[in-house]
């Protein structure tokens, strides 16, 4: 079985409680942090948290700069939106576990179109005018590949071995990854990584096993870290949190879909509904305009053609 993952926790000053998301079985677990640093905890050993794509304030720092630092030189002059060719790859165990067919991963990549189409919140949520078509279904029979993915050499090894296309092709490894998903976010190095793409657990597409989380939308969120979003709890009541200027500060991630969560003293309820907070999947309907611009510039500064 795996040890207990580090997940790292969101950079603050002051207080700050990060929630994380676990499947009935496994207790919640909470992360308080007292002080303005970056600290990490533990995850109790079978806890099935949201990701590990909680990064520091630090690091939002450097991405944010080599972003306005691409977007100086190739200024975005209009939301282009665009096709993605997804490469779908279906890892499985010994006897055939997390073998999803190919019928649920149609309705999968229909989840992520609807998503990033504005499809579940008619003239509230964005669309990003993007389309994903799906390029190629991959099947693999590895064990080690299916139960390691998160010891990161068992990742890399995966991944270098079967990941297609440069920094414009999504690939998708479905897993029995410990938490739901994660995902690498766009940089420098994508057109030549050979590790960028998205991890998720088998259990979280349509119809899958993780109760509360198997509408298909950990895909959404994984895709939305990889177009280059944060969590919405990013930085938590700051007024440049999550770097997108339409959706409200939040002290922390969001369990279930609590209908009026206001944890921050700065304008606006928590954005509970957004396809980047850990609500549960039926709560997600939405990304915000400001969250489609920072996709178009991501894309176009890392991605696109590339
Ligand atoms: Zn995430």
């Amino acid at each position: 079985m795996f040890p207990a993952w580090k997940r790292r926790t969101v950079f603050a000053v002051g207080t700050l409680v990060v929630g994380a998301f676990a499947l009935p079985g496994a207790a919640p677990v909470s992360i308080a942090t007292t002080s303005a640093d970056c600290s990490s905890a533990r995850v109790a050993p079978g806890a099935h948290v949201k990701e590990r794509n909680e990064i520091s304030q630090a690091e939002a720092n450097l991405r944010e700069a080599d972003l306005r630092t691409k977007l100086a030189k190739a200024p975005i002059s209009a939301q282009a939106g665009g096709t993605v060719q997804v490469v779908f790859h279906v890892v499985t165990g010994n006897n055939g576990l997390g073998a999803i067919s190919d019928a649920t991963i149609a309705k999968q990549i229909q989840v992520l179109n609807d998503g990033f189409a504005g499809a579940e919140a008619p003239g509230t949520a964005a669309n990003t005018g993007f389309k994903f078509v799906l390029q190629a279904t991959k099947r693999w029979s590895n064990n080690t590949w299916f139960n390691n993915v998160d010891d990161p050499t068992t990742e890399r090894q995966m991944k270098s071995a079967t990941r297609v296309g440069g920094a414009a092709t999504l690939n998708v490894w479905s897993t029995n990854t410990s938490y739901l998903g994660f995902a690498t976010f766009p940089s420098s190095s994508s057109a030549t990584s050979k590790t960028d793409g998205v991890v998720i657990s088998f259990t979280s597409v349509p119809g899958g096993s993780a109760t509360n989380f198997n509408l298909g939308k950990t895909l959404t969120h994984e895709t939305g870290h990889w177009m280059g979003l944060y969590h919405t709890f990013q930085g938590g009541c700051t007024t440049t949190n999550d770097r997108v200027s339409d959706t409200p500060a939040q002290s922390s991630s969001t369990s279930g879909c609590p209908a009026g969560r206001d944890s921050c003293n700065l304008p606006g309820l928590d954005p509970i509904h957004n396809y980047m907070d850990y609500s549960y999947d039926s709560c997600y309907n939405q990304f915000t305009p400001g969250q489609n611009a920072r996709i178009q510039s991501a894309w176009t500064a890392y991605r696109a053609g590339k």
